[in-house]
């Protein structure tokens, strides 16, 4: 895949002004992740920044010995954004969750386009700060909200990030994401497939009710949009 093929549906890209966007993509190359890669793990430098285009990439942190999701980043931003804080190390473990291309800069190249253009900076920390929204988003919907609330949000970020109504999830990987029993998520998947929101089959989930599956998300789901889209008014 071209550089300008890679770049066209990462929303982050899109913002910037046509010129200020080739002039990035100049200092980027275009890079197949695959599913189950770790990019970077918690307190190790971060060496490269992605803009992904049709994968997605989970942020990790350990509990115990387990690993909890905390964030999730496709097309709508930049994982390693962090950098723009001046801090160089990872906080988290960066792991692809779903296989597909990006496109990849040094964290060099990185701080340098920072310090020369105005409107990068600020679209980073208009994604910085949507990455706090859907953490305190998460956090509050793990305490108060159920399994099946929290599956159904979990779809829906999915599904926004890779633009598909098909990805794979196992019941397994869920089931770690979510900090649940994997017996937990069988149950909820199994309520939302008899109400023909989805179809589950071998890790293999296919979205045939948008519109359904938010009807049954929690309140999560539209607050997170919804901040997020006021944030830069
Ligand atoms: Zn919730």
């Amino acid at each position: 895949m071209s550089t300008a093929a890679a770049a066209s549906t990462n929303q982050l890209l899109q913002a910037l002004s046509r010129k200020q966007a080739q002039h990035l993509c100049a200092c980027c190359y275009p890079v197949d992740l695959t599913c189950g890669t770790i990019l970077c793990e918690p307190g190790v430098p971060i060496r490269n920044v992605y803009f992904p285009h049709d994968c997605a990439i989970s942020l990790l942190t350990p509990v115990g010995d387990i690993w909890a999701e905390v964030g999730l980043v496709g097309s709508e931003g930049l994982v390693g954004a962090t950098l723009a804080l001046g801090v160089p190390v990872s906080a988290v473990r960066m792991l692809v969750q779903r296989s597909g291309t990006a496109l990849r800069m040094s964290a060099a190249s990185f701080r340098r386009e920072l310090k020369k253009s105005a409107p990068l900076k600020r679209q980073i920390d208009y994604h910085l700060y949507t990455r706090i929204v859907q953490m305190a988003q998460t956090a509050s919907c793990n305490r108060y909200h159920s399994v099946r609330s929290r599956l159904v949000l979990r779809l829906l970020l999915t599904q926004d990030r890779v633009h598909s109504n098909e990805f794979d999830l196992t019941q397994e990987f869920l089931a770690r994401m979510l900090g649940i029993r994997r017996a937990s998520v069988v149950h909820a998947a199994s309520t939302l497939r008899k109400e023909h929101l989805i179809r589950y089959s071998r890790g293999h989930i296919t979205i045939l009710d948008r519109k359904g599956l938010e009807r049954a998300s929690c309140v999560c789901f539209p607050a997170a949009k919804d901040r997020s889209a006021n944030a830069l008014t």
